[in-house]
């Protein structure tokens, strides 16, 4: 008998943790993956009412209260070019949850799935809980994936490929024309394309696309969450959407690891997802004007940045020793290596940061890369 899984050993401390953890209590924060807005008043207080109700004190059902299964729906109705009907759905402990959901139920011991390298540190992870084998794959060079490399890479053994876009670390985004060639793909090859959309409304350029808009199969489950749009990390509140028999299998696995989403966290995405959404469009904006006020101070230190098109990160190129030469000085960014192989060379920076220490860091961060030059 082993004293742990070989899953659970496959798989480490993600090293943006690390990078916390080293970082002073006064450095200027540019490691974390949240936005700095508070969550919408209406919605906190959807979740006070709830409360003081009674409405949360009891488990809900697995998949979630009929109200917020209903509003995500009609949210994807509104702002998607697909339908899932209100029991196509799972809510779900933050878009992790949801990503979790997705791999335990489609990969099977030994199987593959791809992923972008650099990606969101839960792939890897998350495929190795699930007993099956990573396969990461380079992107090109403006960061986004490639739908021939995933063709490429697929083998008879492929389980699943995931998509994110935006993307987390990259702020990449992917075209039309690359979701279209991703759903046929996932149609052709009878692969599941698992799209991580929990971005999804934050583009500055051009529109969101999804790989469920254009598949003509159920080969495609989409992962979202109110996390990133509604500034809502803290209430661990996400979603899965797919076809019935994938919902029944995921909801195998949710009935047994989570039972159901928090209850007050699941009337509180109902309000944000059926109510205002102003809310959003202003923090979008706020976003868009920090990444403008970033990629000219990078560009004045000379980092070479391929130009994000959504979320709130950047990729530069960084010179050996920029990361540590920040952090000494005071301002926290990952090392690109954090998020893959493919990572190596780059830093990522987040922007869901006040502009005011936004333009300080930069003033540190360009300091920095004439140190180590
Ligand atoms: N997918 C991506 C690409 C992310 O960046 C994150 C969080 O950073 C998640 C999923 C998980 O989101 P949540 O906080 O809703 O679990």
């Amino acid at each position: 008998m082993t004293d742990f899984s070989d899953r659970v050993d496959r798989i480490a401390i993600s090293g943006i943790r690390e990078v916390f953890e080293a970082a002073g209590g006064d450095a200027i924060n540019l490691g974390i993956g949240q936005p700095d807005f508070p969550t919408p008043e209406h919605v906190r207080g959807a979740a006070v009412d709830a409360i003081e109700s009674g409405a949360t004190d009891g488990y809900t059902s697995n998949a979630g209260i009929d109200g917020l299964c209903e509003a995500i729906s009609e949210k994807h109705a509104r702002d998607n070019a697909f339908d899932v009907g209100p029991d196509q759905v799972i809510a779900t402990a933050g878009g992790s949850e949801a990503l979790h959901l997705a791999m335990e139920a489609h990969v099977s011991a030994g199987e593959e799935v791809i992923f972008p390298d650099p990606g969101f540190v839960a792939y890897d992870a998350l495929t190795h809980l699930a007993g099956g084998v990573p396969n990461p794959i380079e992107l090109r060079e403006d960061l986004t994936m490639s739908p021939a490399a995933v063709e490429e890479a697929i083998t008879d053994d492929t389980a699943a490929f995931v998509v994110n876009s935006p993307a987390n670390p990259t702020g990449a985004v992917q075209s039309e024309e690359d979701m279209r060639e991703f759903a046929r793909i996932a149609d052709e090859h009878d692969v599941l394309c698992i799209a991580d959309e929990v971005y999804e409304h934050i583009v500055f350029d051009g529109n969101h696309y999804s790989p469920m808009d254009f598949a003509e199969s159920d080969n495609v489950v989409v992962v979202n969450a109110c996390s990133k749009a509604y500034s809502m990390t803290g209430w661990r509140l996400g979603w899965v959407a797919g076809s019935d028999r994938r919902i029944d299998r995921m909801l195998r696995v949710h009935q047994y690891v989570q039972a159901c989403a928090s209850a007050p966290a699941q009337y509180a995405a109902e309000a944000a997802l059926s109510g205002p959404q102003d809310r959003v469009h202003e923090m979008v904006d706020a976003f868009e004007e920090r990444r403008d006020v970033l990629l000219d101070g990078l560009a004045d230190a000379g980092l070479d940045t391929p130009t994000p098109q959504g979320a709130f990160y950047a990729m530069p190129e960084a010179p050996d020793g920029w990361v540590d030469e920040c952090l000494d000085r005071g301002v926290v960014v990952v090392p690109g290596e954090a998020f893959g192989d493919g990572g190596d060379g780059y830093a990522r920076i987040s922007y869901a940061a006040g502009i005011e220490d936004l333009k300080d860091a930069l003033e540190i961060m360009n300091d920095a890369a004439s140190a180590v030059r």
